[in-house]
């Protein structure tokens, strides 16, 4: 009965396509102004090993997201059975490629190949991906580099709201090197006050409830309920799962979670959330790896 009222008592929604749209048009824009400057084209290489279909459609997007952006790309896929050194062989190849400034092997690779091996060969000045050893140590101690596109991406969506993260407490819930520890290494340096959890953390909620910041990166539905936040707190949903139904959810229960972070909160959804942000944010990253190539 108070249905008008109570969708204007609940949080508003961060819209992840529009602002990856957005982010998509101003790399669009860097690359013309770099061409029109007499500078190169950005250009991204993404391989792909093996014929795993989520990787197959993956890598299409961001062959056609570089496309859309005015960016050089190429795409290399190999059968499943691609030897180790012969995919160190063709980064190798590509390191040297002065028309390449970003270099993506999509993961995950076949179990015969050594993912640390592959992400380590690749140069650190092309690691668009930004999972390398020296990336993650340029993140630790401050220094300028390429950060992981889906931390960096919450962070734009979290800028988004206009809240400054100066000050605020922030829990991050994950602790993978590619979402979460980068999550809370770059909330930190926005001066929040960082908290992670994990699944060892015994009373997850008894966090949640003081943060005015929460990212969800576990990976497991109805990880953040409506008792957990606090009201006004932004939550952003980095998990990808499957309903029962078979349709896309996240780590967060969405409605219910909505209208506990009443009218001054903020929360993403899922699909239309982080998922977006994680193609324009490497997109950035590509025309960040070019202009610093071609200083
Ligand atoms: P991951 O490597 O599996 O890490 C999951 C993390 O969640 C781990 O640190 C784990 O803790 C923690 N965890 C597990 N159960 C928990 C619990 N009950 N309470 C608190 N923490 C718990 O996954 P990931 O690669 O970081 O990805 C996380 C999710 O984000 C997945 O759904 C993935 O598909 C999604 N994702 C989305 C995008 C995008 O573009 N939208 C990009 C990347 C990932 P331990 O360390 O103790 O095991």
């Amino acid at each position: 009965m108070f249905a008008f009222w109570g969708s204007t008592l609940t949080a508003q929604i961060i819209d992840g396509a529009a602002i990856a749209k957005r982010v998509r048009a101003q790399a669009a824009e860097g690359a013309a102004a770099m061409l029109a400057a007499g500078g190169a084209r950005p250009g991204l290489a993404v391989i792909l090993v093996g014929e795993d279909p989520a990787s197959a459609v993956y890598v299409r997007n961001k062959v056609k997201a570089c496309q859309e952006a005015g960016f050089h790309s190429v795409l290399e896929t190999y059968d499943a059975a691609l030897t180790q050194d012969a995919l160190l062989a063709r980064i190798a190849a590509l390191n040297a490629d002065p028309a390449i400034h970003g270099i993506l092997v999509q993961m995950p690779l076949p179990k015969h190949v050594d993912p640390q091996a592959v992400i380590e060969a690749i140069a650190p000045a092309k690691d668009v991906d930004g999972f390398s050893i020296a990336s993650a140590g340029e993140l630790m101690t401050g220094l300028p580099g390429l950060r992981p596109a889906t931390p960096f991406g919450c962070m734009t969506l979290i800028e988004s709201t206009g809240v400054p993260i100066r000050g605020k407490h922030a829990v991050v819930i994950g602790r993978s090197n590619t979402v979460g520890k980068p999550m809370a290494l770059l909330l930190l340096q926005a001066h929040a006050t960082v908290t992670v959890c994990h699944s060892a953390t015994p009373d997850l909620a008894a966090h949640t409830r003081q943060a005015d910041i929460v990212v969800a990166a576990v990976g497991r539905r109805s990880t953040l309920m409506a008792g957990m936040v606090k009201p006004g707190a932004i939550v952003i949903d980095v998990g990808i799962n499957r309903k029962d139904d078979g349709k896309l959810c996240g780590d967060v229960e969405f409605e219910a979670v909505r209208e506990a972070l009443g009218p001054n909160g903020w929360i993403t959804p899922v699909p239309g959330g982080v998922g977006p942000m994680t193609i324009a944010m490497l997109l950035m990253n590509t025309l960040q790896a070019a202009r610093a190539a071609t200083k």
